[in-house]
């Protein structure tokens, strides 16, 4: 990693950005049936002083639009004059599935969040993600990857992290989220290729598919700076501390409870996410009302992700349930008490029904 003492250098890919210099360019990742340029929007702002190269990604998944809106804020915020390093910002890395607003490439349905680091001469995901990751992740330092749950569902704000993995606490820890999961990530996935291959990397998992949320989207904005301001990258900025900071190892009980029955799901929890073992957290019921059946909590946690559409099949996920221990969760209620619960809290019932004001 460049220190603040070494001349600063231009970012290189096929072009040259120079320090001092910001440059809003596109960059062609592929082709279309007609042969022509598929092309990436991306932001380098190069700072007037040297220091760490921090990418960060939107849309690897196409709906998943909330980062989209994230980086176009940072493209805009920051200046070669303020930053200490480079900001490569690569603001929709799914191209074909973000104009198809889905979540897949579409041919053929390929996940480019498991096409990583990709190879040359491969299927179209893998040719994607090996020019994607060789032009510009590989060149950088540290990197954030925003992403929002998967269509009909929504998520709690938190990071996904190997903390395991050097250098990566200090990120996620910078980035400041009250939640990480934390694990290896995927195989064949951004974050965990690029935290593999020494380049510290957290997943942000911010809302819903297909919409801008403005809250989270400022949660987001104010993680971005604490982490540019943690590593020098943006000194002027503040380093943030959550009210409470709570890892999730792999060995920790965590558990997507799925529907048994098909049928209308009627969503009993709230607002808070918070829910003791035993506790009612949905109903799904036959059109008749003849059969009920009641999903309950196995054990007090948190729910981090849960199924928005009201209708289920036998295994569809219906909740993801972290267990919280007596510690965690007496933080978490005092929180709530004080009404400063907000990261999701706030989204309580109204972030179930928040469809209309987030369009
Ligand atoms: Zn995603």
């Amino acid at each position: 990693m460049a220190t603040d003492e070494s001349e600063p250098e231009p970012f290189r890919y096929e072009a040259e950005v120079d320090p001092g210099e910001k440059r809003h360019v596109r960059h062609e990742i592929g082709e279309t049936y007609l042969g022509d340029a598929v092309e990436m929007p991306v932001t380098i702002i190069n700072g007037e002083r040297d220091g760490p190269r921090v990418f960060m990604t939107a849309a690897v998944h196409g709906d998943e639009l909330n980062g989209g809106k994230v980086l176009q804020e940072v493209a805009d915020r920051y200046a070669p004059a303020d930053v200490h390093g480079t900001l490569v910002l690569l603001h929709v890395v799914n191209v074909p599935g973000y104009q198809a607003q889905q979540r897949y490439i579409p041919i053929y349905d390929q996940d480019l969040n498991r096409s990583f680091p990709g190879k040359e001469r491969s299927n179209t995901a893998e040719r994607m993600a090996h020019e994607v990751y060789q032009t510009f992740l590989a060149q950088c330092d540290l990197g954030l990857d925003f992403h929002t749950s998967t269509r009909n569902r929504t998520t709690m704000y938190h990071a996904r992290a190997d903390v395991d993995e050097p250098g990566v606490e200090r990120l996620v820890h910078a980035f400041n989220t009250n939640v990480v999961l934390s694990g290896e990530g995927d195989a064949g996935s951004l974050r965990s290729v690029a935290t593999n291959n020494g380049t510290p990397t957290v997943t942000v998992e911010m809302g819903k598919a297909h919409r801008f949320q403005p809250a989270l989207i400022e949660k987001a904005l104010a993680g971005v700076e604490s982490v540019l301001a943690e590593y020098g990258v943006y000194p002027e900025g503040a380093v943030s501390e959550p009210a409470w900071h709570k890892v999730m190892g792999p060995s920790e009980e965590k558990r997507w409870l799925r529907a048994d029955t098909g049928g209308l799901v009627e969503m009993e929890w709230g607002p808070d996410p918070l829910v003791e073992a035993g506790d009612t957290i949905c109903t799904i019921s036959d059109h008749f009302k003849d059969e009920e059946r009641i999903v309950e909590a196995p054990f007090t946690g948190l729910i981090v992700g849960v199924l928005e559409n009201p209708v289920a099949l036998p295994g569809h996920p219906v909740c993801h349930l972290v267990r919280v221990d007596t510690e965690t969760r007496e933080q978490i209620e005092r929180e709530i008490n004080r009404g400063e619960f907000d990261g999701y809290r706030s989204y309580g019932q109204r972030w179930m029904a928040d469809d209309e004001e987030a369009e």
